[in-house]
C-alpha cells in the first residue's frame, strides 16, 4: 500500500529523518515547514495523511489540526500528531483537537509504519465513500461532507468486553460522562450483542481469561453487522506482538494498561466520530442511489431507471427473437382531480394507481412512473395479443373500483387511457418504441379516453 504522506515540522532535520524512513517503505513524502503551508497542501488534496509536529512557531500543531478537522474538505484526512516524550499532556490535547493518533519523538520505526499504514488504509476506504457521496445527485440535501465533518463523537453507545471487574468499572465510570456504556464479561454473549444491538464501538480486553480475544476481534470483523464497528483493544504493556496482530485483523486502535482515563475518553471519541462520519457518507450514498432510480411519491422506478434498462431489454429481445411490449398510460382528467379535491388528493390517486398496477404485473416486467400522471410498463417476451389483454385488465382495474381520497373520507371514480406499442422481430430503438406508444395514447385520448389503443406496427 502506498500513500502520500505530508510531514509538517519547522525543523528541516526532523523532516529529513521521517522522509528517509517513509521513502524506504515506498511512501511518497511531501513536506511543509509551517501550519499555513500544511493547510494549503491538505486543501489542494495533494496528500493522504499528515504527520504533524506539535511545537511550531506561529500556528502550533493543535491549531493546524483543529482547522483541518473542522473543514469539510480536509476533515477526513488522518492526522498523526508528533509530540515530545516528556509532554504527556500534549497527547491528550492532540486527541482533543481531533487528531487520529500520535507518535512520540524520537519516533519508533514500528510504531511509525504501523500507524501510517493503518491510517492510509482507512483513508482509502473513506475516499471511496466520499467519491461516491459526491458523485451522487444531491437533490435538496445538505452537503454530505459538511454534515459528516460536523459529527462530534459524543453520546455514543459503548460495549466494554472485559472480565476484570475493576478495570471495566473504572473505564465505564470515565466514559459515562459523555456516553452510554455497558459491560459484558462473557465474550460469546458480547459478540451477539454487538451484532444485534446498536453499539457505536467495542472496547476489548486482549487478556480475557477463557477466550482468545483476537478471535473475538476477527469474528466481529467478519460479521456483516459489526464489520464497520470500531474496536479498541486493551493490551498489557509487554503485549506488543498481540497488538500488532490485532491491528492486522482490522482492530482500529489500542491502549496499554494501566489505562489513562483521559486518553481513553479522547480515543473513544475519535473512533465514534470516525465511524459516524463513514456511516453518514454511506447513508448518503444509499439514499442517493435510491433517489436516482425510484420515484419518492409512488415508490415505483422512475423514468431514468426505465430508460437505463430499456435499451438492454430491447437488445435482449432482438437476440432471442422475443417480442417486447411497451404500455404507457395516462390518468384521465387528472388536472380536474387536483383542481376539485386538492393536490394531496391527486397524490393519493397516483399512489393508489401505482399500487393497483404493481399488483398486476409480473416480476420480469418493469413498471415506472414516467412523468406526472403517466406510467409505463415494459413487458419482455409479450406479444401484441397478450399485451392487449394485460393493458385491458389494467384499464379495468383503474375503472372498476373507486379511489379513496382525503384519507378515506371520500371516494371518486378515476379512469386512464392506454397506448401500446410492440416490438416484434423488427429492430427498433427505445425512443422509437416509446414514441409509437405515446402516439397510440394520444389516439386513445382523442377517441374519448378510458380505452386501450394498439399502435400500428
Ligand atoms: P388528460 O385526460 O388529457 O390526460 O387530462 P389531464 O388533466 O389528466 O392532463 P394534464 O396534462 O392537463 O394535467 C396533468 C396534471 O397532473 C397537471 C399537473 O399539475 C398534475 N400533476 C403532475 N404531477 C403531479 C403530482 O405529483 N401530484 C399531483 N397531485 N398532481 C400532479
Ligand atoms: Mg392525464
Ligand atoms: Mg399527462
Amino acid at each position: 500500500m502506498t500513500a502520500r504522506v505530508l510531514v509538517v515540522d519547522d525543523l528541516f532535520p526532523n523532516i529529513k529523518l521521517l522522509e528517509t524512513r517513509l521513502t524506504a517503505e515506498y511512501f511518497d513524502v511531501l513536506s511543509a515547514m509551517n501550519g499555513m503551508q500544511a493547510i494549503e497542501i491538505c486543501e489542494s488534496g495533494a496528500c493522504d495523511l499528515v504527520l504533524l509536529d506539535v511545537m511550531m512557531p506561529g500556528m502550533d500543531g493543535f491549531e493546524v489540526c483543529r482547522r483541518l478537522k473542522s473543514s469539510p474538505t480536509t476533515a477526513h484526512l488522518p492526522v498523526v500528531m508528533v509530540t515530545a516524550l516528556d509532554q504527556p499532556a500534549d497527547r491528550l490535547k492532540g486527541l482533543e483537537a481531533g487528531a487520529d493518533d500520535f507518535l512520540t519523538k524520537p519516533v519508533n520505526d514500528v510504531a511509525l509504519l504501523t500507524r501510517v499504514r493503518s491510517l492510509a488504509r482507512l483513508k482509502t476506504l473513506t475516499d471511496e465513500l466520499r467519491a461516491r457521496a459526491l458523485a451522487s445527485p444531491q437533490i435538496g440535501q445538505v452537503d454530505p461532507l459538511a454534515a459528516a465533518a460536523a459529527e462530534d463523537g459524543l453520546n455514543g453507545r459503548v460495549l466494554i468486553i472485559d472480565d476484570r471487574a475493576n478495570s471495566a468499572d473504572r473505564m465505564q465510570a470515565a466514559l459515562s460522562m459523555v456516553h452510554t456504556v455497558e459491560i459484558e464479561t462473557n465474550p460469546q454473549v458480547a459478540i451477539m450483542r454487538m451484532a444485534e444491538e446498536n453499539f457505536d464501538m467495542a472496547i476489548v480486553s486482549l487478556g480475557l481469561a477463557n477466550f482468545d480475544a483476537l478471535r473475538l476481534c476477527s469474528q466481529m470483523r467478519s460479521l456483516e453487522r459489526t464489520r464497520n464497528t470500531p474496536i479498541l483493544v486493551l493490551s498489557d504493556l509487554d503485549d506488543e506482538k498481540r497488538v500488532l496482530r490485532a491491528l492486522d485483523l482490522g482492530v482500529n486502535d489500542y491502549l496499554a494498561r494501566p489505562v489513562d482515563r483521559n486518553e481513553l475518553v479522547a480515543r473513544v471519541r475519535t473512533q465514534i466520530r470516525r465511524k459516524r462520519y463513514a456511516d453518514k457518507l454511506r447513508q448518503n450514498v444509499q439514499s442517493s442511489m435510491e433517489m436516482a432510480i425510484f420515484d419518492p411519491l409512488t415508490k415505483l422506478h422512475n423514468r431514468r431507471y426505465l430508460t437505463s434498462q430499456l435499451a438492454s431489454m430491447i437488445n435482449d429481445g432482438l437476440m432471442r427473437g422475443a417480442p417486447i411490449s411497451f404500455v404507457i398510460l395516462d390518468v384521465d382528467f387528472f388536472k380536474k382531480v387536483n383542481d376539485t379535491y386538492g393536490h394531496d388528493a391527486g397524490d393519493e390517486v397516483l399512489v393508489e394507481t401505482a399500487a393497483r398496477l404493481r399488483r398486476r404485473i409480473r416480476g420480469i416486467d418493469i413498471l415506472a412512473r414516467f412523468g406526472g400522471e403517466e406510467f409505463v410498463i415494459v413487458m419482455p417476451e409479450t406479444d401484441r395479443f397478450a399485451a392487449t389483454r394485460v393493458a385491458e385488465r389494467l384499464r379495468q382495474c383503474i375503472e372498476s373500483e373507486p379511489f379513496t381520497i382525503h384519507k378515506g373520507a371520500r371516494q371518486i371514480s378515476v379512469t386512464a387511457s392506454f397506448g401500446l406499442a410492440v416490438m416484434d422481430g423488427r429492430m427498433e430503438t427505445a425512443d422509437g418504441l416509446a414514441k409509437r406508444a405515446d402516439e397510440a395514447l394520444y389516439e386513445a385520448k382523442r377517441q374519448g379516453r378510458n380505452r386501450v389503443i394498439l399502435a400500428a406496427a
